[in-house]
């Protein structure tokens, strides 16, 4: 039987999180639905987010409460209008098979006219923010004195954003005899006091460690340029030799090309977002999973419903444009009671951004500057000796001990240690020793880092803020129609009736050719390369080779490494492409250094090193 069958939901409930794929209930929804579908009782329940609270809440609400009326019986309040509109479709989404249910969302910032009018309609649910709540029942635009429900969901988030008195006085207009629930991540006495305030013996139910939360989760930022947004992740890959990731981008598009990146650079790395198969992104959890995949490399949605306990690093490739979300991603890691890190790889503009999801989580973040390569170099080079030591011999290499013994006859142990780890650290070195440090300081902002750039194109286009762009739209635009990725255009600069963009000049005839002949809405689009040198002058000039020319991948040595690890695994990430590509672009301008200084023997003897270790 179906396990939420099990749970005591009825069958079109189950109908709806069947198609919402939900396959196993969560730890929560499990406590919590049997005993608020059994009886009338008041609920206190604590999980961390990304725990599913809503369903927990959302499904019994929706058995409960009669359909067939009009009149609103469930009030859910929540924290922000972010949540409040998610809860709302989510709430839609599981009742999408109960024929009459309206559930509407009331939030400020929007019309109260409209959203009055759809409570007018008959709501049996109202999914609200406090503030908005109050201000409609002052108007007597709603009437919640005969609700049943009531659900406090994040209620520390509403308590820490000082609606308690909201809250008081939202609940003096409802019936004594309704059933409140409570939903909380963590328990600070605020949030007891609210307990014992508006409930009478409300059952507890715990996930997890009480208050445990994002406390687990530390958060680190690192500013800089946009387009250096991928070699920073590479660095902050290499700075963490055991990191097992979530990388979140904001487009489906983004994440499949970071993932190719990283697999063609040599890691162990997948993908993960709605244009897969459901049957592909099973076999890419299977290895995640099974950390054959060390960095998956997901959509928001794609990453719902992740649960997968001992991730170290959740990194943000992009911030998702909602700030809320980031509470999700970050959810991603410090689960069950172990510790985690969020990793915001962040331009300089979005650095904003960052302050305002410092008041949503209630934590500060660290700023850090991206490891350099002599920084990376250590922390490879410590990880090796640790990986080293602790390597279990295999005795198949008896046989050729006597060669290999008397090949070092004259090498001290001393030296041979060292000679075994200048192997190693060479490759890292040499890799590392042109790269320029990525930080915030140099090139941080996007202009600083394009002005001086040959290999970028600027061009005209004939439309503008006038036809209803701006640089977001134009970019969003742009990106959609030339298929290229968010950091291939950039400098979008719109005016009134025109506009400027950049793209690297790889993409100039691509450009070019596109907007020939190119018709929207029954007008030319017009596209021009503009003269670059006038407009350096406008900037007041170059100051040249800020950018360096790029650092290459460098698949090659780490690439072989891990390579071999992944090799063993039945799931075949393009393994072997990665192994084709490390060993035939030798001529491409991505890793020149790479055939000369691994192949002969850093990266053999490391690989089997690390493989007799599994
Ligand atoms: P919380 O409120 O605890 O932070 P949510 O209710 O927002 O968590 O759920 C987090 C995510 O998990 C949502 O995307 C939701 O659709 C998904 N989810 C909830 N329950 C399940 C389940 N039983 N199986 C799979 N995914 C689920
Ligand atoms: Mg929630």
């Amino acid at each position: 039987m179906n396990a939420f069958k099990e749970l005591g939901l009825e069958d079109h409930l189950v109908q709806a999180i069947t198609d919402l794929g939900f396959e196993t209930p969560s730890e929560v929804q499990e406590k919590t639905i049997p005993l608020l579908l059994d009886e009338d009782r008041d609920l206190v329940a604590l999980a961390q987010t990304g725990t599913g609270k809503t369903a927990a809440f959302g499904f019994p609400m929706l058995q409960k409460i009669d359909i067939n009326s009009r009149t609103t019986q469930g009030l859910i309040l929540s924290p922000t209008r972010e949540l409040c509109l998610q809860i709302t479709n989510e709430m839609k989404l599981y009742g999408k098979h109960c024929k009459g249910l309206n559930v509407t969302a009331i939030y400020g910032g929007a019309s109260i006219t409209d959203q009055a009018n759809q409570v007018k309609r008959g709501a049996q649910i109202i999914v609200a923010t406090p503030g908005r709540m109050k201000d409609m029942i002052s108007r007597r635009l709603v009437d919640i004195s005969k609700i049943e429900y009531a659900v406090l969901d994040e209620a520390d988030e509403m308590l820490n954003m000082g609606f308690f008195e909201d809250i008081t006085e939202i609940l003096s207009y409802t019936p004594e005899e309704k059933s409140t629930w409570l939903f909380s991540a963590t328990m600070p006495k605020e949030v007891s006091l609210i307990a014992k305030k508006f409930m009478d013996s409300p059952t507890e139910v715990t996930v997890g460690h009480k208050n445990m939360g994002s406390k687990n989760v530390s958060h680190e930022y690192f500013v800089v340029g946009a387009r250096d947004r991928y070699q920073a992740l590479k660095r902050l890959a290499d700075a963490n030799p055991e990191i097992f990731s979530v990388i979140f981008c904001r487009t489906k598009r983004d994440t499949q090309k970071v993932a190719e990146q990283l697999i063609e650079d040599g890691y162990n790395a997948g993908a993960l977002h709605g244009d897969l198969s459901q049957n592909q992104r099973d076999v890419v959890m299977k290895s995640f999973r099974a950390k054959q995949i060390q960095m998956l490399v997901a959509t928001d949605v794609a990453a719902r419903g992740i649960d997968v306990d001992d991730i170290t690093h959740v990194i943000n490739y992009q911030l998702p444009d909602e700030i809320e979300i980031y509470t999700h991603r970050s959810g991603r890691t410090g689960r069950a009671g172990k510790t985690g890190i969020s990793m915001v790889i962040a331009s300089k503009s979005e650095v904003r951004k960052i302050k305002s999801i410092e008041r949503i989580i209630q934590k500060e973040f660290i700023k850090k500057e991206v490891p350099n390569g002599m920084e990376i170099c250590e922390v490879q080079l410590k990880a090796l000796a640790s990986k080293i030591h602790d390597t279990e011999i295999n005795q198949e290499i008896e046989p050729y001990l006597n060669d290999i013994n008397s090949l070092f006859e004259d090498v001290t142990k001393d030296e041979l240690i060292k000679k075994f780890f200048s192997a190693e650290f060479t490759r890292f070195f040499n890799y590392y020793k042109k790269s320029k440090d990525l930080k915030s300081q140099s090139g941080s902002t996007s202009d600083d880092n394009y002005r001086s750039d040959n290999n970028s194109a600027r061009f005209f286009i004939n439309i503008g803020s006038k036809d209803g762009y701006d640089w977001m739209k134009l970019k969003d635009f742009l990106r959609d129609t030339l298929q290229l990725n968010q950091d291939d255009l950039y400098k979008v600069d719109v005016k009134d009736s025109f506009a400027f963009f950049n793209t690297d000049a790889a993409h100039k005839d691509k450009v070019l050719e596109f907007f020939t002949d190119f018709k929207q809405d029954g007008r030319f689009i017009n596209v021009e390369v503009t003269e670059k040198k006038s407009r350096d002058r406008n900037r007041g000039g170059g100051g040249g080779g800020r950018r360096s020319g790029g650092e290459g991948g460098y698949g090659g040595g780490r690439g072989r490494g891990r390579n071999d690890r992944s090799k063993g695994s039945s799931s075949g990430f393009k393994s072997e492409s990665r192994g084709r590509r490390s060993d035939s672009d030798s001529s491409s301008s991505r890793s020149p250094r790479r055939s000369s200084d691994f192949k002969p023997s850093g990266g053999g003897d490391f690989s089997r090193a690390r493989k007799s270790r599994r």
